[in-house]
C-alpha cells in the first residue's frame, strides 16, 4: 500500500500556477528521482511534501492521513537536505549537532552525534567551529543534521549541487545505504547520472505538470534521453 498519494496537487503564487494538478504515489522504500528545467515547480513540490508549505488545491497524503492533519510526531519522521545549509556558524559541528538533536529529542544523544559524525567524516573536526569549515564541509554536516533523528522520509533538494568530490562521495555512499535500509526518499536534482543510479522511480515536472513518472526498471535510456 502506499506511503505517499498525491492527488491532484495544486500550487499557486499570485497568479503564478507553480504546479497544476500533479497526481503519483510512492511506496515505503522508494527512491524518486525528480529532474526538469529550472522554475518547474520541483522545489514547490518537496516543500509541500515535506509539509512547508500549504497546496493551493489537491491532497496529499501519508497512509490514510492527509498532510494538514499530521501530527508533529509524523513530522519529525522527514528529513530534509537542501543545498544551503542551515547551520549555526559559532557552535561547533558537535554542538550543531547537539542542537538539532534535543530538538527532535533524539536519545542517547552523545551516542548518536558520534554516529553521525562518523558517517559524514567529520569525527575529525567536531569540536572545530562551523565558521570555519569548507563548503564541502558544511554540506556534510548538514546531511548529519538532517539525518540525526534517524527520518523515515528523507527530501533533498538539489543535494550535489557545490559539493567536492570527497563530499558527493559521502553523499552517495549515504544515500545508497539509506536506500538499503527502505528509507523512502524523494530527490530534486540537475544531476541525471546520479538520480538515474540510484534511484528506483523517475520523475520529470516541466512548467508545473508531472510529464513523466516510472519505475527506474520499465524505462529504457532512449525514452529517458528525451
Ligand atoms: P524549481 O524548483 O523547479 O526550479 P520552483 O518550485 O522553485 O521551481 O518554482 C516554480 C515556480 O514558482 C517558479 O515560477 C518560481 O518563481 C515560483 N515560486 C517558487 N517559490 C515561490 C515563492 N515563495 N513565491 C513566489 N513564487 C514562487
Ligand atoms: P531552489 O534553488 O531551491 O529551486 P530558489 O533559489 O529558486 O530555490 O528560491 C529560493 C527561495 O525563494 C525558495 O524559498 C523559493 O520558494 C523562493 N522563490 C523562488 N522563486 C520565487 C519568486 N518568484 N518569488 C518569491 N520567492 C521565490
Amino acid at each position: 500500500s502506499s506511503l505517499i498519494t498525491v492527488d491532484q496537487l495544486k500550487k499557486k503564487y499570485g497568479e503564478n500556477e507553480a504546479l497544476k494538478g500533479v497526481s503519483f504515489s510512492l511506496v515505503e522504500g522508494d527512491f524518486l528521482s525528480i529532474f526538469g528545467p529550472n522554475g518547474a515547480g520541483k522545489s514547490t513540490l518537496l516543500k509541500l511534501l515535506s509539509a512547508q508549505t500549504r497546496p493551493s488545491g489537491g491532497k496529499i497524503y501519508y497512509g490514510e492521513t492527509e498532510i494538514k492533519d499530521l501530527t508533529d510526531d509524523f513530522r519529525s519522521k522527514f528529513g530534509v537536505i537542501s543545498h544551503l545549509p542551515f547551520l549555526y556558524e559559532s557552535l561547533s559541528a558537535y554542538d550543531n549537532l547537539k542542537f538539532y538533536a534535543k530538538l527532535y529529542g533524539v536519545e542517547n544523544i552523545d551516542f548518536r552525534i558520534k554516529e553521525i559524525l562518523d558517517i559524514v567524516e567529520l569525527t575529525h573536526r567536531k569540536d572545530d567551529l562551523v565558521r570555519n569549515f569548507s563548503r564541502g564541509m558544511l554540506q556534510r554536516l548538514s546531511i548529519g543534521r538532517a539525518l540525526i533523528h534517524n527520518p523515515d522520509i528523507i527530501f533533498l533538494d538539489e543535494p550535489y549541487t557545490g559539493l567536492d568530490q570527497h563530499a558527493s562521495n559521502i553523499l552517495t555512499r549515504i544515500l545508497k545505504e539509506l536506500f538499503s535500509h527502505r528509507k523512502t526518499i524523494i530527490m530534486v536534482t540537475h544531476n541525471l547520472a546520479k538520480g538515474y543510479e540510484l534511484s528506483s522511480k523517475l520523475a520529470i515536472i516541466r512548467s508545473g505538470e508531472m510529464v513523466f513518472f516510472k519505475e527506474k526498471d520499465d524505462v529504457n535510456d532512449y525514452e529517458f534521453e528525451d
